[in-house]
């Protein structure tokens, strides 16, 4: 087959569009950087959740029950507890989770309230008070105030 004009031309537009290909992979790391942006990592906040659990003793489901206001996905819900356990937060034992102690969560400097139209993480509950965990990894909430103590593991 002799090479015609049109051949030609697809060929141009052909290499043409491989740089632009170049062009979308360099979006797509910044695409990446943006899902990394403003919001908190859910495996940092869910690991210092954890971190922070006031009762010595937990089974698997307790501890779910706090992991689940961060995230209902169970690849992201297992990658917690492995961290957490990885970092020396918490033991686990045939279905136990215990922790390890450590930081407390203070209600006097670690939970804030906030005014407003908030919807409970945790129940899904209408609020217009929102508690608030202030983590290092960012705030998590907000919280209806009988959750709030649940998920601090105060109840
Ligand atoms: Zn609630």
């Amino acid at each position: 087959m002799v090479p015609t004009r049109p051949a030609l031309a697809q060929l141009l537009i052909s290499s043409a569009s491989d740089s632009e290909g170049m062009a979308d992979d360099l979006g797509e790391q910044s695409a990446e950087d943006e899902k990394r942006g403003p919001d908190p990592d859910p495996v940092e906040l869910g690991v210092e959740l954890l971190s922070k659990l006031e009762h010595p003793e937990l089974t698997v489901a307790e501890a779910v029950d706090r992991i689940e206001t961060v995230t209902t996905h169970p690849a992201t819900t297992r990658k917690i507890l492995d961290e957490a356990e990885k970092r020396g937060y918490i033991e686990r034992e045939e279905g136990i989770i215990k922790t390890t102690g450590g930081g407390y969560v203070s209600y006097q400097s670690e939970v804030v309230t906030k005014e407003g139209d908030f919807s409970c993480r945790r129940c899904g509950a209408s609020i217009s008070t929102g508690y608030f965990i202030k983590l290092d990894a960012g705030e998590h909430g907000a919280f209806g105030p009988e959750c709030i103590r649940k998920v601090t593991g105060r109840d």
